[in-house]
């Protein structure tokens, strides 16, 4: 498209017409009574303002425009982003879009567009539903925008190497690779030296994508934007910690789009304000997201897009409240290292320390720590058909669980986005069975 066109779409087409008719939509269904928690053993979830939600949402509408008017980047979840977003460019995660399709049932029905271009079933869930979208064109958002540079970081697993370099020749766009090694203890200065080098390499590619020069306020101003959303986004999980809860990893899972999607922008903090705000007025009125909440569960890996509100109801209605989750505390919990007056050193360590990029007795450590100051009964191991790297080591930890900690631990097997892998009546027996298992040991 022309630029000038382009310009011309963006002006009347989205910022005249479409992003204050998605506002007025937002506002006026704000209105309406909530329909959840009537008939379920769920009281109806935390949410935010109509405002904040129409925030989220223009993210996505945005997108629809935004192609000629500001560079775009597609990035993997572990990317550091403080750099583009500083440049000025619009950020689009392919995995965030997967866990959207997966959310809206049409995840498996995208995939399959993959799978018949040669892609492997075994591969993640999520690369093939990137695929298939872009073989397909298919997606929930009607038009996605097509990037100006990729960007991969191999802090969350190796997959992505390969699914960006098919990005990367499919569209031919420039692909830039961060790597970053293993970390078997605390990052030692060679291995931040050697992230933030590539840090250092990334800023005149990106600056020459972005047609203009990186300001070193902003990019002071984003990395601190950054840490007040992720210091918030840990103090939301941990209004879990009071009984009943306020709210279960369920919420947690829709709630932290924008954590991934926003860090860095001011909409990611005035959310999270706005959501702490009313999960502390939920404590002080002593409601739980679940009516009766009688068990307290930690979820790990990744959520089964899918089914979650299947999954938040089976186990409510049993009294249990999956009160926390590994996966979303992944998000938080390295809030502490961000430095805004060193952001390129903070920036290198703080994506090097991912959860992903340690090994799994770290996570173990995490995990009964979560145990200890959530007072959980039990813990469910989603074995996640797709993610390897999260998967491993899950039967060791279960044993550990069960035998040193003596917590009820379940290996429940499934697959993240792909419903193919969602065995229904087994996963019922076996939830019912470990609901059993913790209602022993009361
Ligand atoms: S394999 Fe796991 S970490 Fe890698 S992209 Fe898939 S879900 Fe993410």
């Amino acid at each position: 498209m022309q630029p000038n066109r382009s310009r011309l779409r963006y002006l009347l087409g989205y910022r005249c017409f479409a992003k204050p008719a998605l506002y007025v939509r937002f506002l006026a269904g704000f209105r309406k009574p909530g329909k959840t928690g009537q008939n379920t053993a769920l009281n109806a979830p935390v949410g935010v303002s109509a405002w904040k939600k129409a925030g989220l949402a223009n993210h996505y509408l945005e997108g629809r425009y935004v192609e000629g008017v500001r560079k775009v980047a597609w990035v993997t979840s572990g990317a550091p982003i403080e750099i583009l977003r500083a440049l000025g460019f619009y950020v689009f995660y392919p995995e965030n879009h997967g866990a959207l399709c997966g959310a809206r049932k049409v995840a498996t029905e995208i995939m399959q567009a993959a799978e018949q271009q040669g892609y492997s079933p075994a591969l993640c869930s999520y690369a093939r539903t990137d695929l298939g979208s872009l073989l397909s064109g298919k997606t929930p958002l009607q038009k996605i925008p097509r990037p100006d540079l990729l960007l991969a970081c191999t802090n969350i697993c190796q997959t992505v190497l390969s699914w960006y370099r098919c990005l990367a020749e499919y569209l031919n766009v420039p692909l830039y690779l961060i790597d970053t090694p293993f970390l078997f203890r605390d990052a030692t200065p060679d291995q931040i030296d050697y992230v933030k080098r590539q840090l250092e390499g990334l800023i005149p590619v990106a600056e020459q994508v972005a047609g203009r020069s990186l300001k070193w306020s902003r990019l002071r101003q984003v990395v601190s934007w950054s840490k007040e959303a992720t210091q918030l986004w840990l103090e939301v999980l941990e209004t879990a910690k009071a009984k009943p809860s306020p709210l279960t990893a369920f919420d947690g899972f829709i709630h932290m789009a924008p954590i991934v999607e926003q860090r860095g922008e001011t909409h990611a903090i005035r959310y999270y304000r706005d959501l702490l705000k009313r999960l502390q007025n939920r404590i002080q009125r002593r409601e739980g997201a679940v009516k009766e909440e009688r068990f307290r569960v930690l979820w790990d890996n990744l959520p089964v897009w899918y089914r979650l509100r299947h999954l938040a109801e089976f186990l409510a209605e049993r009294g249990v409240n999956v009160v926390a989750s590994t996966y979303t505390y992944a998000w938080a919990e390295l809030a502490p290292m961000m430095d805004s007056n060193r952001p390129l050193e903070t920036i290198a360590r703080t994506y090097l320390h991912v959860f992903l990029n340690r090994p799994a007795r770290s996570k173990l450590k995490v995990m009964e720590k979560m145990i200890h100051d959530f007072q959980i009964d039990g813990v469910i191991l989603h074995s996640d058909r797709s993610c390897k790297p999260y998967s491993l080591g899950q039967m060791d930890q279960r044993d550990h669980l069960v035998s040193r900690l003596n917590v009820p631990a379940l290996l429940l097997e499934a697959d993240h986005n792909d419903s193919r892998a969602f065995a229904e009546q087994q996963i019922r027996t076996r939830l019912e069975a470990f609901v059993e298992m913790m209602e022993q040991r009361k």
